[in-house]
């Protein structure tokens, strides 16, 4: 037996649609679809199942298309409901269930609780599964009052009660049938009334009211008969049949029956069903075609996840190895950093190990050079000596050439040994200028006299000129100054025969007390050839040597440019070959006019004296002795030498003298030691060191040992005698004062 009980359908007022035809495009508007699907329906109330299916099927595809998830859910509940009309429950099941499924994705509870209720009647009425259909026909009602759908809420109710009567159960039932009788004219509407009547005519049939009951019935198929309810109307026929039978009245009972079955063949009409079911199977001809679709689709997205995870690999792959390979870079940059660093330890070690090997070597370089010019000098004093000696004694030797040979021998060995010992105190920044007031223009003039021998020699004129504007005093190192005019003015006199020497000093500039003098060497000898020029200024370079004779140590002029660096100056050369050279400084020189009175008084003083001073010499060395006595003795002073320190200290005790010449390297008892014995003796004597060392190398010893000069062998003697009167003098003014 069939039992199409009432289905829930939305339906909408579409009058401002056309009813043109569909275009054959794969979109259609919300609308057009919502159209479509309310034809659908409307074919389906009108039993018209093949119209109503194909309506519903293009519904259905447009709806997909537009990914709609609540037009498919409706489409598909038509379908479903179709297919139920048709009898066929299983399609129409599953096609009400995916409906839910696209209905409970999409936000629309009216379509949610149509579902749930068109379920529940197949459950209940179809599968005889009353329980579980009365779970649908509540989610129904859920969503219905949710939204507060009264004439839903009125329609599940009322398939509630007709199902708990048809399955016999009607006290479960009879709260629902109150509900729809308490509120049909609000909420039930026409199309109600006669399954109203129906339920009424069941229920009292059950409670054995049979009368009632009858009236019941009587209205039901008087409005099923006016009305468009036909399905209800059969059924009123059928359940009327039933309280017939009770009554009795078989007859009756057996014509309702008869018109029920007419009534339901009308309704599912063989031919009518034949068409839906054509349609019906393209529908489901679609609906596999969707899922051949969507299992393609799924493959294609699978094969797209698979392609995607196979470049993830391949991107892994290749990141794993990209930082494989960083790492091992880090590694390698790591131990080869760690490797370079003890590369650069053991290196550094080396150097530190070679820097204190080189300091220890400049160290014992100076020691060095300056022990052997301290032992060269030595001996050198006695050979310059005595020759010397030679000569004043034997006058007829003076044209002796070998001695002259011997004089010049000793002479240019002693200026090796000086250069030497020059330049390697200057390499060492051994050397600071001192600040003393000098007369530049008397150093030159000096200077000339000294160097006329050589002019001679070569037969050349020394000229001076000096600027006028030059103060007489200038304050600076007069020691160094003149080592500097030396050797230019002794080179300019070797390189030039027969020719003129200028020296020349020109005031140029005046800042504060510095008074720059630029000085002038100036010759019209031999000349430097342009490509010798810079070499010249280099340690032992000598151009030219090798045919002319003249003496030279080739460092003269690298002791000259280093002399100047420490005057922050620097020397610059003009020359051509044949013509002549010119060299250039300027020097900085101080000027305090208030220092220059004070010593201008001083040199008015008369150091010269008659008187016959008594001299001690006290040295180890028997020629040193001897050159040192004949000196003194030469100059009409007395002289008494002793052997070492301990026979000064004795002689001091009985005898006293003007002056001591105090040799320092002695054995036993140097010259420092024995100075301090004899100053702790109360022993005031002036002690001049007479000594080979270089000055700057003892003057602090000297001088806190008591020791008054300095003076370095081999000397001049004129210089010797300045020396002693000075120290006298200054002796006589301190005891006056
Ligand atoms: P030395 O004079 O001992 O040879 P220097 O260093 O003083 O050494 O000079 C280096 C070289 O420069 C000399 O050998 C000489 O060739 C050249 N020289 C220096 N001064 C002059 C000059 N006034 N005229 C020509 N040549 C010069």
């Amino acid at each position: 037996m069939l039992h199409s009980r009432i289905l829930l359908f939305l339906f909408f007022t579409l009058n401002m649609f056309s009813n043109g035809p569909i275009a054959k495009t794969d979109t259609l508007s919300r609308k057009a679809i919502l159209k479509l699907t309310a034809e659908a329906t409307d074919n389906l109330s009108a039993f018209k199942f093949e119209q109503s299916l194909a309506t519903a099927r293009v519904a259905l595809r447009y709806a997909i298309n537009r990914n709609d998830d609540y037009l498919v859910a409706k489409s598909y509940n038509t379908i479903a409901a179709t297919f139920e009309a048709l009898s066929e429950v299983d399609k129409a099941i599953f096609y009400y269930k995916k409906g839910l499924a696209y209905a409970d994705k999409s936000s629309n509870d009216t379509i949610k609780s149509s579902l749930n209720n068109n379920i529940g009647n197949i459950y209940c009425f179809e599968l005889n599964k009353l329980d579980e259909g009365v779970n649908y026909y509540k989610k129904a009602l859920e969503y219905s009052t949710k939204i507060d759908d009264t004439r839903g809420i009125y329609i599940t109710k009322m398939n509630i009660a007709w199902a708990y009567f048809y399955r016999g159960n009607f006290e479960k039932g009879r709260p629902y049938l109150d509900f729809i009788n308490k509120h049909q004219s609000d909420y039930g509407g026409k199309g109600t009334i006669v399954a109203l009547n129906m339920l009424n005519g069941m229920y009292y049939t059950n409670k054995l009211e049979l009368d009632k009951a009858d009236s019941f019935f009587k209205n039901a198929i008087r409005l099923g008969n006016e009305g468009n309810e036909k399905s209800d109307l059969s059924y009123a026929h059928q359940e009327y049949a039933n309280l017939l039978k009770k009554k009795g009245d078989y007859k009756k009972a057996y014509e309702n029956l008869v018109i029920y079955n007419s009534i339901r063949k009308s309704l599912e009409d063989s031919d009518k069903v034949k068409r839906a079911n054509i349609v019906g199977v393209n529908l489901e001809l679609d609906e596999y075609k969707r899922k051949v679709d969507t299992i393609e689709n799924e493959i294609s997205l699978q094969y797209l996840s698979l392609q995607k995870s196979r470049v993830i690999v391949v991107l892994f792959i290749i990141a794993l190895t990209v930082v494989l390979l960083l790492l091992y870079s880090v590694y390698k940059n790591y131990s080869f950093k760690k490797k370079i660093n003890a590369d650069l330890i053991i290196a550094n070690e080396k150097l530190f190990i070679a820097k204190e090997k080189a300091e220890e070597a400049s160290y014992l370089k100076s020691q060095f050079v300056s022990t052997i010019s301290h032992e060269l000098r030595t001996p050198l004093y006695g050979v310059v000596g005595i020759t010397n000696m030679l000569l004043d004694e034997h006058k007829e030797l003076a044209d002796s050439p070998h001695l002259s040979s011997l004089k010049f021998s000793a002479r240019y060995l002693l200026s090796l040994v000086n250069d030497v010992l020059q330049i390697n105190k200057i390499e060492e920044n051994r050397i600071v200028l001192e600040s003393l007031t000098f007369n530049m223009s008397d150093e030159i003039n000096l200077i000339k006299n000294s160097l006329s021998f050589i002019a001679k020699s070569h037969d050349n004129h020394i000229n001076v000129v000096i600027d006028p504007s030059i103060p007489e005093y200038l304050i600076g190192d007069k020691l160094r100054f003149s080592q500097i005019i030396i050797n230019m003015v002794s080179n300019a006199l070797k390189f030039t025969n027969n020719g003129e020497v200028t020296i020349k000093a020109d005031l140029v500039k005046i800042e504060n007390k510095a008074h720059f003098i630029e000085f002038n060497i100036q010759d019209n000898g031999v000349g430097i050839a342009e490509e010798d020029q810079e070499k010249i200024f280099d340690k032992f370079v000598q151009i030219g040597r090798k045919e002319i004779d003249y003496q030279g140590t080739g460092l003269g002029l690298s002791i000259v440019k280093r002399l100047l660096e420490l005057f922050n100056s620097t020397i610059s050369l003009k020359s051509k070959i044949g013509e002549g050279t010119t060299f250039t400084f300027t020097i900085a020189f101080d000027h305090d006019p208030a220092k220059s009175i004070e010593l201008i008084n001083k040199i008015q003083v008369d150091l010269t004296s008659s008187e016959i001073f008594k001299i001690l010499v006290v040295d180890d060395n028997k020629i040193n002795q001897l050159i040192t006595k004949k000196i003194i003795e030469k100059n009409n002073y007395k002289c008494i030498v002793v052997d070492s320190g301990i026979d000064a200290l004795e002689i001091l005790e009985t005898e006293t003298f003007d002056i001591i010449l105090m040799d320092i390297n002695m054995p036993l008892m140097n010259g420092f030691e024995t100075t301090i014995r004899l100053r702790q003796k109360g022993i005031v004597t002036p002690v001049i060191a007479l000594t080979a060392f270089d000055k700057d190398e003892i003057i602090e010893e000297a001088l806190s040992a008591g020791i008054n000069d300095i003076i370095i062998k081999p000397f001049e003697p004129i210089l010797l005698f300045k020396t002693i009167n000075q120290l006298l003098y200054e002796e006589n003014e301190t005891e006056l004062v």
